[in-house]
């Protein structure tokens, strides 16, 4: 008899996430174990974080650059006063482990554009964007393709907003629902290099904590529908819920898949490399990807390096940083003060007069995946070694 009630007992037991498990489909595990990634530390971000921890997420990596101002207080539920000038996502992190101990959150103040490696995202489960501009959000689109997994976007204006998933392979991507306008817009701000990330801050959107939560609400239960892949959920994969909270409507869009979309490249085979971009040079991952590949194979980049700047004056300076970082300012002249000429490469034979620079010294972020090409045949190359580097505090 007490045999059979101490069965009973460990059967029935009420821990916190006692009450989640009555949803028939919910297996804790799934959350316990997954790793998240939430890019933008604002409004969305803190009720997207904030429900994770909730929920027993088990890792959540938190990106954001910016530092928390008074007037973030009204929107977001992770700060307080005294956190003002503090760095959002360490904040967020802090938070999110008090709320929850049982949970591990790390911050990272990078740019989601550049610094952040694809092999990265590959150990994500899903990635959550909290964001106000198009270009991260195309960013993020990309990576996430090329590894195979899911993002969950979220915006918000006023008592508005949508939440849109995007799972490679079921549909449209985020580049595929992207009007004419959206791109003139993100190069408008490409070709201005000298725009300040204060600068890039402006052009505000009204935001408030209630179109925040609803929208994160819907883009972390999508979330947790992804996670129980194996209950056959509906999801909102290559579709958009709709909410307009003036008028009380809302409805899912179906989006359509752009056949010749540039984002819908899956990297088919990923290899470990013992490599990290901090010791690796150019010219031993050539050597690596000619054994593989055969002798005429090149290593290609999936961005544009600049190499060398001259002057007509005869002026000539090494760059070697990603075209995309590249302001006006390094491109004057230091010697007539003239607009210097630069060279950019995205692939490399080995052979290069520079090919003893390491990936790091070309602003190749770490745990990154670089690809080895001949003619049509490719393979793609992760630099793994970085993995401990990049994940410090968060293993098991
Ligand atoms: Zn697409
Ligand atoms: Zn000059």
């Amino acid at each position: 008899m007490d045999e059979y009630i101490s069965i009973d007992q460990s059967e029935f037991q009420e821990d916190k996430y006692s009450r989640l498990r009555l949803i028939p489909w919910w297996d804790q595990a799934k959350l316990s174990g997954a790793a998240i990634m939430v890019v933008g530390a604002g409004a969305i971000g803190n009720e997207l974080i904030k429900n994770l921890a909730l929920l027993g997420v088990g890792r959540i990596y938190i990106f954001d650059m910016d530092s928390i101002e008074s007037t973030n207080l009204t929107r977001s539920i992770l700060f307080r006063m005294k956190d003002v000038g503090r760095n959002k996502a360490e904040v967020a992190a802090e938070r999110a482990m008090e709320i929850n101990p049982d949970i591990r959150a790390k911050a990272y103040v990078a740019n989601i554009i550049d610094d952040v490696g694809l092999g990265f995202f590959r150990r994500m489960n899903v990635v959550l964007g909290g964001l106000d501009n198009r270009e991260a959000r195309l960013a993020i689109n990309q990576s996430c393709y090329r590894v195979n997994r899911p993002w969950i976007d979220g915006a918000i204006e006023a008592l508005s907003g949508f939440a849109r998933v995007f799972v490679p392979g079921h549909g449209a991507c985020y580049e595929c629902t992207m009007t004419e306008t959206d791109w003139k817009l993100i190069n408008k701000r490409k070709s201005c290099a000298l725009l300040t990330h204060q600068q890039m801050n402006e052009g505000k959107i009204p935001t408030t904590p209630t179109s925040s939560s609803v929208i994160a609400g819907i883009q972390v239960q999508e979330m947790l529908k992804l996670l129980h892949s194996d209950r056959n959920l509906p999801t909102l994969a290559g579709k958009g819920f709709v909410f307009n909270g003036l008028t009380h409507d809302s409805y899912v869009v179906e989006y359509p898949e752009k056949t010749d979309c540039m984002s819908h490249d899956i990297y088919e085979e990923i290899v470990d490399m013992p490599w990290s971009v901090s010791k690796t040079t150019i010219w031993e991952a050539a050597e690596k990807i000619r054994e593989d590949l055969g002798e005429s194979a090149s290593v290609e980049l999936d961005r544009e390096i600049a190499t060398y700047a001259a002057c007509g004056c005869g002026e000539k300076k090494e760059l070697f940083l990603p075209v995309h970082k590249l302001s006006a300012m390094e491109l004057v002249c230091p010697r007539c003060g003239k607009q210097m000429n630069f060279e950019s490469v995205h692939s490399f034979t080995g052979r290069e007069p520079f090919a003893d620079k390491t990936f790091g010294e070309l602003g190749i972020p770490p745990l990154h995946i670089i690809s080895g090409r001949k003619g049509m045949q490719i393979r793609h190359y992760e630099f793994t070694n970085d993995t401990q580097m990049v994940f410090e505090g968060m293993e098991d």
